[in-house]
């Protein structure tokens, strides 16, 4: 395709982290006729390693289960808590096949099998390819211009991250539930065994710190200050004493915050393009590539008759909704735990 081209689709999807890929295949899958834009060019690095075990059935139903497991990711039977009280153990529980175990998954390869699987499950890939501008007809989304031509489509997703760049386009509220939160977060090299068989978030006056070894001899921290605290750039936990500082630190919004309409006429929002929670939420993956899958089964429910428009967007909408509203009471209740 070339600028200036245009082009008819079922559906354009705008961006291939865990959220684009899932809402991609979960398209495919159905029959309808799916374009994927990605801006990077893959593999691209991005936080976000630990995954809970509820993530496997999720991934045997886009088909991804087997090359995640033969990715070799690092394995982890739960994670140590230190909340308000001592350092203990959490387990993720088991059954009779034994203890579950959650991923280590390196963000830039794990991305990289989703957005392999939706190609193999049809999805037309261009990448890198940005979305410069939405197309909009009366109140109805038809399309997006990009850098390499426009897209007309009869749904366009959104699964470009916390930017919320669809909603920014329509000029969408977003709605606020917490104070600003900044996550600060980095990488070391070394040895670290205090970390080796399960990752930790400890919690202290102002705000918590989560570590884990993602990769032999690497391990990542994130720093969340509940007081508005920055880290200094050369900043690493005490228990990485001794490693080195391996690449920059990073920062990222993420205030709990959630689009006031994550569907509407012609669009979808998936994963953090819908709805943001801090890191302590813990399983902003899980919920990317569920609201991905989720948001496929409604739009070709759509696209094929057997919803209407109307009730796709309501179902999702109120969908989103509930589950944030879920979290942001769990996650509140985690935070009145803590003295300050
Ligand atoms: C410090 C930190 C630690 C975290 N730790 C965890 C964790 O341990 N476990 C966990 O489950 N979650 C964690 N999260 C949350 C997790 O990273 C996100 O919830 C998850 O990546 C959201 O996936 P997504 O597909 O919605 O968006 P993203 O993964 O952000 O993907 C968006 C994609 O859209 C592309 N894009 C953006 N704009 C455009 C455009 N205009 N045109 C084309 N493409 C575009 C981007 O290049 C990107 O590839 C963490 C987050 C932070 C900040």
């Amino acid at each position: 395709m070339m600028p200036g081209d245009v082009l008819n689709t079922d559906v354009l999807v705008i961006g291939s982290g865990p959220a684009g890929s899932a809402a991609a295949a979960a398209c495919a899958q159905k029959g309808l006729r799916v374009v994927l834009i990605e801006r990077e060019l893959f593999p691209r690095s991005h936080p976000g390693e630990t995954l809970h075990p509820g993530v496997e059935p999720l991934l045997k139903q886009l088909g991804a289960i087997e090359p995640v497991l033969a990715a070799g990711f690092l394995r982890h039977t739960g994670n140590w808590v230190q909340w308000e009280a001592q350092k203990h153990f959490v387990p993720f529980g088991e059954d009779d096949s034994g203890a579950w175990l959650g991923f280590q998954a390196w963000r830039a390869d794990f991305d990289n099998i989703l957005l392999n699987q939706a190609r193999a499950s049809g999805v037309e890939v261009l990448q890198p390819c940005q979305a410069l501008r939405l197309l909009v007809d009366g109140c109805k989304v038809v399309g997006v211009e990009t850098s390499q031509g426009t897209f007309r489509a009869s749904i366009v997703v959104d699964a470009t991250g916390g930017h919320h760049w669809l909603a920014r386009q329509l000029g969408l509220q977003i709605n606020y539930h917490s104070p600003r939160l900044i996550a600060y977060y980095g990488y070391a090299t070394g040895e670290c065994p205090a970390r080796d068989d399960a990752p930790a978030i400890v919690a202290d006056s102002e705000g918590w710190t989560w570590t884990a070894k993602v990769q032999p001899q690497l391990y990542q921290w994130t720093r969340l200050s509940l007081v508005g605290k920055q880290v200094p750039k050369d900043w690493l936990p005490d228990e990485f004493h001794g490693l080195k500082i391996h690449g920059k630190m990073h920062a990222a919004d993420v205030t709990w915050r959630i689009v006031s309409q994550p569907a509407g006429s012609g669009y979808f929002m998936v994963g953090d393009a819908a709805m943001v929670l801090d890191p302590a939420s813990s399983h902003g993956v899980l919920k990317a590539i569920m609201s991905g899958i989720m948001a496929g089964h409604l739009i070709a429910a759509e696209l094929l008759g057997n919803l209407t428009p109307a009730q796709a967007t309501q179902h999702y909408c109120q969908w989103i909704h509930n589950w944030f509203q879920h979290d942001v009471e769990n996650l509140s209740k985690l935070y009145a735990m803590l003295p300050n």
